[in-house]
């Protein structure tokens, strides 16, 4: 392959100073393809037809690895209380979460960019990256239908 033509995974690991292997690229080829941030176990049971040498101990060393990297964020979400892992995206999403069956929907836009600019104003604060969650209970979850009148 001449050397104009690297591959963009192998680039950003370069950048980021982190060595590829077979298991970071599947990895992180999962996640880049992934609708929704994924668990550790979640992304070992996707895994592990493809490439039966790995275990779930290498799972979580290489999402650190990534981590350290700066490629990866990981949110941490309520009741299962287990870390989900995505991509650190220039593009980034954010989600409504249902309490009761902890599905997440993504949301389109990024209602803080006019919040960013306002805190970069007021505080002289540089805002570099921000997380957002916000929590409820999805159309299948409500509680008890509205009562009719
Ligand atoms: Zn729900
Ligand atoms: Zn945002």
């Amino acid at each position: 392959m001449p050397e104009n033509q690297q591959d963009p995974l192998k680039e950003i690991m370069k950048k980021a100073g982190i060595k590829n292997t077979k298991h970071r690229n599947l990895i992180f080829d999962l996640l880049q393809n992934a609708e929704e941030p994924l668990t550790a176990e979640e992304i070992f049971i996707s895994l592990k037809d493809k490439s039966s040498s790995i275990c779930l101990s290498t799972v979580y060393r290489t999402l650190e690895k990534l981590m350290s990297g700066n490629l990866l964020l990981k949110t941490n979400i309520s009741d299962d209380g287990k870390a989900r892992y995505e991509l650190n995206h220039d593009k980034h999403k954010h989600y409504l979460i249902c309490m009761k069956c902890n599905k997440r929907i993504s949301i389109m836009d990024c209602p803080m960019k006019e919040f960013e600019k306002a805190l970069k104003d007021q505080a002289n604060f540089d805002v570099i990256q921000h997380k957002l969650e916000i929590y409820g209970y999805c159309q299948d979850c409500k509680i008890s239908p509205q009562p009719k009148r």
